[in-house]
């Protein structure tokens, strides 16, 4: 089997980059995903799209693509189930919160500083201490991660991308093309994307390349929405107890783990801990958040909103994140005709109606003219 352009992964990276391509008219092309659509971090991340970066292109992606979850039906044809909730952010960082609210603010991103009244107008029962600072981004949401994937899967499908699950890749070298062998198949392809998450930087050490990434865990739990409970039907970020929140459904909240790197904070100075480097990480096994983890969680809650008595906790999960040390993405072509995007940090799933644009623009014409990816390069790490 001889294709044009090969793509590794079946997530909202992959199956985006696959849509993009065939929108540009890209013919011959296939993904080929280990397991489902959507069965890595695609299908289980929390989903929210909001642009609250520190980072420029970051938050200039994140503009975009918000733009695209809104209008997400119109422009593709299928729909992402997008929520627009506005988002709550408090912290006790003050001067870097509103040193990212002016950067925002000159990107046309909307941002509001909340006083006592203005926070009490959107939700009464959240209680700010005095050296806390709220802000609030009206335009940030979340979207249903699954119909999000799904929906680049089936668009590509209709414009004759072949989507092959199943099959996971155990061996990739470079000859006259790359050859990509899974267990029972052999594909050559002149053209090569690995978006295969955390199990990239693997994938890419079959052609001697160490990609600078570490595989941290993500503690999520899902708590019962309490009856008549009012509040939490927005995204929040509590900074000051390192969590977000956001509504799953009508009866439950989803609670993450958040970090200032990203979000707000440059990663400046951030050195990753050597044991999550991704050479010692057995993606297969899979793990759960500690108590503590949880607790702290709930405990935040529980001093945060008046009317919240008890916190009940229905179920959780610990996947891995891929992060590089600077918490931003690697989208290059790093070979001739090898293109690599992972290290999405935690915050892949909202960029990745762009990505997919920027990687399509990347690999069909070897060069992204409408943002400058620079920031996105291999180069900017001494490997
Ligand atoms: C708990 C959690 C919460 C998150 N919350 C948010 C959020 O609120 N907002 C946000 O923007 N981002 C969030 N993220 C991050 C976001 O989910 C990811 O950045 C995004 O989904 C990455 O997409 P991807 O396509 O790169 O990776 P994935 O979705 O992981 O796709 C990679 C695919 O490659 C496949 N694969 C791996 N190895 C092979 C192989 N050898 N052969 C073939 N296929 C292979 C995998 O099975 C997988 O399906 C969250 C992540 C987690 C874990």
């Amino acid at each position: 089997m001889d294709y044009n352009i090969l793509i590794i992964g079946g997530g909202a990276w992959g199956l985006s980059t696959a849509y993009n391509l065939s929108k540009k008219g890209v013919k011959n092309i296939a993904v080929l995903e280990k397991n489902y659509i959507a069965s890595g971090q695609s299908g289980h991340t929390s989903a929210i799209v909001r642009q609250f970066y520190s980072s420029e292109i970051t938050a200039k992606i994140a503009q975009l693509s918000l733009n695209f979850f809104k209008n997400f039906k119109n422009n593709i044809g299928y729909d992402a189930k997008f929520k627009q909730t506005g988002l709550i952010v408090v912290s006790y960082d003050k001067d870097s919160i509103m040193n990212t609210v002016n950067k925002l603010t000159k990107l046309d991103i909307q941002y509001h500083i909340l006083d006592k009244t203005s926070l009490s107008n959107l939700d009464p029962n959240l209680n700010l201490k005095e050296d806390e600072v709220a802000v609030y981004e009206p335009e940030a949401g979340y979207a249903d991660p699954i119909e999000t994937t799904w929906a680049f899967a089936k668009a590509s499908k209709e414009m004759g991308v072949k989507i092959l699950e199943g099959e996971k890749v155990v061996s990739i070298q470079k000859e006259d093309k790359y050859v990509v062998k899974t267990s029972t198949k052999e594909y050559k392809t002149s053209k090569l994307l690995i978006a295969a998450g955390i199990d990239s930087p693997k994938i890419v050490s079959n052609l001697n390349i160490n990609l600078p990434i570490y595989l941290i865990p993500f503690p999520v739990c899902y708590i019962k929405r309490p009856n008549n409970f009012e509040s939490l039907k927005y995204v929040f970020f509590d900074f000051s107890v390192s969590y977000y929140t956001r509504p799953e459904g009508e009866d439950q909240i989803v609670v993450g783990a958040v970090h200032p790197q990203m979000s707000y904070s440059s990663a400046e100075g951030y050195e990753p801990d050597e044991a999550f480097h991704w050479s010692k990480i057995n993606t297969e096994v899979a793990s759960r958040p500690d108590y503590e983890t949880l607790k702290a969680y709930t405990e935040g809650l529980l001093a945060r909103f008046n009317n919240l008595k008890d916190v009940k906790i229905v179920r959780d999960l610990m996947p891995y994140i891929d992060i590089t040390p600077d918490w931003e993405p690697i989208i290059d072509e790093v070979e001739e005709d090898l293109f690599v995007a992972c290290g999405s940090s935690g915050h892949g799933f909202k960029l990745s109606p762009i990505v997919g644009r920027i990687l399509a623009d990347l690999i069909s014409e070897k060069e992204v003219k409408f943002i400058d990816i620079n920031p996105y390069s291999i180069k900017r790490f001494k490997l």
